[in-house]
């Protein structure tokens, strides 16, 4: 991509360019932030309405069955399923991605220790979304096991062994993008006897998963962020069908329940993977994660996920390009990884100090991605961070040039030093 020109001509190519027409985008912003909070869909607001309007206004309480409001944790999870690689019935959509986290670390880990008690060890990255590690840690407290992390990725195969009853990881890494190869880890894995939970946070709708290709144990994935389900949408949760039915996830609730419409005393885990349900569904927010999770499947006919990949590739190359060709000289540092097999649909750089002010400063000119700050203590995660995130079913090409282009003037005409976009000490 050389210029504008030619980035529009790959717009006007683009087989997918009409799936954008699906989102309420604020008109002259560039969004490049979908992998934090997707945009309304345009049927969102309507679905609401009725939701609330007719179904809870009229229907009231018939509308557990009249509307299926009873069924929507598996009727959206049958959906989600097909973006992942999941069959139908064995995927759930419920309370959060921590949440679920526990849920299933909890299962996991009950069923690896009963075959191997020995095993006392629950591994993941030092650099995984914070979390997944506090709800490792607290697990690990409970069952009095021990939380390790890995420095980096490489250092993850010597870590299974023997001793580890778990490994935890995000398939794409929230930091540099970075995609673990998820069928030669989890081969890996239990090739050691370990059983692995994959976050699909950064992944469901953003990239093809196949979790029984890949031999998967366990997953959770999240509403909001590339299913554009809303603001706190809920998540999902899959059991690979092997382990659903075998042990109980610890939050015993009555939707999880074998009839939960009996109202018996005792608690009977319903067979499969709706014994992850716990309470009572969100029918409002489910009525907006069903809207966001049809924007993604509306690219089926088009070539599905592969094409929305193929698209999203070429997006973040082209960023990631155009960024260290025009911007050389300005400090900005590559951190996602520039093979394609192993960079997810985000793309990030390092800047030695005004990662902060670049972001404001691009905010301010309408080009929104954001700033994740780093840990001195972590070294893979001690830098700042910069994040532009590309969704392939909104994102265009001219969004990139323009993108750039904003970026471009920011660091020449210095204005990144501006006040305005000064850091601002935490309050806490
Ligand atoms: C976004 C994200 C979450 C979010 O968890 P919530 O319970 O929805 O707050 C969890 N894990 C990862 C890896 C994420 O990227």
């Amino acid at each position: 991509m050389k210029n504008r020109d030619q980035a529009a001509a790959l717009d006007a190519a683009d087989p997918l360019a009409a799936l954008r027409d699906q989102f309420e985008l604020p008109p002259g912003l560039i969004y490049l932030d979908g992998n934090s909070l997707g945009p309304l869909p345009r049927a969102t607001a309507a679905r609401v309405q009725q939701v609330v309007a007719d179904e809870w206004g009229r229907g009231l309480i018939g509308s557990w069955n009249d509307a299926g409001w009873i069924d929507l944790p598996q009727r959206i999870g049958d959906k989600i399923a097909r973006l992942v690689g999941a069959g139908p019935g064995e995927l759930v959509v419920a309370d959060s991605t921590s949440v679920n986290l526990y849920k299933v670390a909890s299962a996991a880990l009950q069923a690896a220790r009963a075959d191997a008690p020995g095993r006392t060890r629950i591994v993941s990255e030092r650099s995984n979304f914070p979390t997944d590690l506090y709800i490792a840690e607290s697990l690990a407290r409970q069952h009095g096991c021990e939380l390790v992390l890995a420095a980096t990725a490489d250092e993850l195969p010597a870590l299974l062994d023997g001793r580890t009853a778990l490994l935890m990881l995000t398939h794409v890494n929230y930091r540099s993008g970075r995609m673990h190869d998820m069928a030669a880890l989890t081969a890996a894995a239990h090739a050691a006897g370990v059983r692995v939970i994959w976050d699909l946070a950064h992944s469901a709708g953003a990239l093809p998963v196949d979790l029984h290709g890949a031999g998967a144990d366990y997953a959770v994935g999240c509403g909001y962020k590339f299913l554009n389900g809303g603001p706190g949408a809920p998540a999902f949760v899959w059991v690979h069908p092997r382990h659903a039915g075998r042990f109980r996830q610890p939050l015993s609730g009555w939707m999880g329940h074998a009839a939960p419409f009996a109202f018996t005393p005792g608690y009977e885990p319903a067979p499969g993977i709706a014994r992850y349900l716990c309470g009572t569904p969100p029918v409002i927010s489910m009525a907006a994660l069903d809207c966001g999770v049809d924007t993604v499947l509306a690219a089926e006919p088009l070539g599905g996920m592969a094409a929305l990949r193929a698209k999203s590739l070429a997006l973040t190359r082209a960023f990631a390009e155009l960024v260290e060709s025009r911007c050389a000289g300005h400090g900005l540092a590559l951190v996602s990884p520039r093979d394609d097999a192993r960079r997810g649909s985000q793309v990030c750089f390092t800047h030695p100090s005004a990662g902060y002010a670049l972001i404001q400063a691009l905010i301010a000119r309408g080009v929104v991605g954001d700033f994740r700050a780093g840990d001195p203590s972590h070294a893979p995660s001690a830098a700042d961070i910069l994040r532009f995130g590309f969704a392939p079913l909104y994102v265009r090409f001219v969004d990139v040039w323009d993108a750039v282009e904003h970026l471009v003037q920011v660091l020449q005409g210095g204005q990144w030093r501006d006040e305005r976009f000064a850091r601002r000490a935490a309050v806490t």
